[in-house]
This record gives C-alpha cells, sequence and structure tokens, in this order.
C-alpha cells in the first residue's frame, strides 16, 4: 500500500512494507516540539547506550534521569525516562539544536512518528497538525524505516530475552515482592551493579557457571543481559536453563543445615 495522505489519519495500522513520507531536521518548524511531556519507556540497550553516551554508570544513569513503572497485573518493573521538572517537562536531553545524544537515542525515539506492539504490529502514531515533518518528501517503509534509524540491533536480544522470560510466566506469578522487583531491574537495567554483584558477592561460588560466558559478561553489556534474563528465570521461576547450582556449594548447606538443627543455639 502507498500512503496517499500521509499521516493525517491518527494510530493507523502499518504493514512492513507500506510507505509514508517524513524527515525530520533543524529547518521544520516543530523541530524538538515532541522532545517534552511525553513518557518514553527504555529498553534495557537504551540504558547501557545513554550511560555510556554520558559517561556515567548504569546505576548514576537510573537514578539521575529514569523513574519506575511497576505494572499492576504482572508486578514486572520498566524504566522511563524523567522530564525536567519544570513547566515545560522537556527532556534532560534535548537542546535548541536537537538531542544531544542522537547517536545513542532511545529505542522509542528512534521508532517515532511509530509505533510497535511487540515488533511485530506498527502503527502510524502522529498526525500531520502534530508533526510537520509528516509529508516531507523523503519517503520510507516501515521495514526501510526500522533499518534506517537503528532499531534492528534491538530485534536478538529483545527476543532472547522475550524467549527465556516469557511473560505468561508473569501472568500466571506476579511478581509482588519488591526484593525482587529490584532483582529484574538490576539484571536486566542495570548492568554495573549487576556486574558488581556477580564478581563481588559470593554469586559465582553459589552457581556452576562456564568460564566462557563468565568471561563474556565481564565486558559485554549484551551477553550480561542474555545472563541476567537466565538468572531471573532461574531465581524466580526455579528453571533450570545455563545455571545450576555449585554441588560443593548445596553439600556445605545441607551440612550446615543437618548441624544447625542437631545444635540448636
Ligand atoms: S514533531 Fe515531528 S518533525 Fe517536529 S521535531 Fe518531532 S519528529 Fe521532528
Ligand atoms: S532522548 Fe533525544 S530524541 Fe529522545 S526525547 Fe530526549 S532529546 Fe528527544
Amino acid at each position: 500500500m502507498n500512503d496517499k495522505d500521509h499521516g493525517t489519519d491518527y494510530a493507523r495500522p502499518m504493514k512492513w512494507d507500506d510507505s509514508f513520507r517524513f524527515r525530520c531536521y533543524p529547518g521544520v518548524d516543530c523541530f524538538t516540539a515532541c522532545c517534552r511531556d511525553v513518557t518514553i519507556f527504555l529498553n534495557p540497550l537504551d540504558v547501557s547506550a545513554m550511560r555510556k553516551a554520558l559517561g556515567i554508570t548504569s546505576t548514576e544513569f537510573l537514578e539521575r534521569y529514569t523513574a519506575r513503572i511497576v505494572n499492576k497485573a504482572t508486578g514486572v518493573p520498566a524504566v522511563v525516562l524523567k522530564m525536567r521538572e519544570d513547566d515545560e517537562k522537556k527532556c534532560p536531553f534535548v537542546t535548541d539544536k536537537g538531542c544531544t545524544i542522537y547517536e545513542s537515542r532511545p529505542y522509542s525515539c528512534r521508532l517515532y512518528p511509530l509505533d510497535t506492539e511487540q515488533g511485530v504490529e506498527y502503527r502510524f502514531l502522529v498526525s500531520q497538525q502534530q508533526c510537520h515533518g509528516i509529508g516531507e518528501p523523503q519517503e520510507w517503509t516501515v521495514e526501510g524505516w526500522r533499518a534506517g534509524q537503528g532499531l534492528l540491533q534491538y530485534d536478538e536480544p529483545d527476543f532472547h530475552v522475550k524467549d527465556v522470560m516469557s511473560p505468561e510466566q508473569f501472568w500466571e506469578a506476579p511478581i509482588q515482592d519488591p526484593r525482587m522487583q529490584d532483582m529484574i531491574l538490576m539484571a536486566l537495567y542495570d548492568p554495573d551493579r549487576f556486574r558488581e554483584f556477580i564478581f563481588k558477592s559470593s554469586f559465582l561460588s553459589k552457581l556452576r557457571v562456564d568460564g566462557d560466558i563468565i568471561e563474556k559478561i565481564r565486558e559485554d553489556d549484551t551477553a550480561l543481559l542474555y545472563f541476567g534474563a537466565q538468572w531471573l528465570r532461574f531465581a524466580l521461576f526455579g528453571k533450570r536453563g545455563i545455571l545450576k547450582f555449585d554441588r560443593e556449594y548445596l553439600e556445605q548447606k545441607k551440612k550446615e543445615v543437618f548441624q544447625g538443627r542437631r545444635d540448636p543455639r
């Protein structure tokens, strides 16, 4: 299908080969208008890229620039970008010249003016009244837009995390305990804190983890994200994948429990 009126119908479903005309650039009269008062959910890879662009840790990034939202039905936490706390509620990274972290901008900002359900169904999100970049001569298909905006890099990690931690598990057993919600946040969104937890606590003496994986997760945030999803599945739902308790650790624990029973204090 070719787009005839180019974005005047709000939230129009789009197939992958549907086209739209759009260009956002400093010459458009609404430039940066959409970077304010907006709810931007961050993907784990967004946090990793944005904190690198800013030269701070993921823990610091989450504290300074984000807020936590918990899904009431599943108890699963998500992370949103915090807008400035003034009347304009602008994104902390916007200036008159545009986005100061453009190369590391989040998934949602890359996708705009499209939106998606689980990366499968796409919709055209805005009208030409709101966004004057719609109707500019440059023409895109949904597929071409995804490639041009660097969205393909998210496909594999998203697929992997959803595969390991299928959302149905949370519908069946919603997460109520704030400590577990914090575990999810750490394992998926806070690679620096998760790394510290893995390498500076007794974590690796309790679990048997392949040496190759240990080396990979030291530096590679995407590998750490995969590992985090596996760990959550193991810790929250007791499902083994690449993780198992260390046999010596289990034997030692059994001895301690046995001793405790024989020698109550
Ligand atoms: S409203 Fe549209 S054209 Fe204007 S700045 Fe936002 S994306 Fe660009
Ligand atoms: S991160 Fe950049 S593109 Fe996204 S809302 Fe903020 S300034 Fe705009």
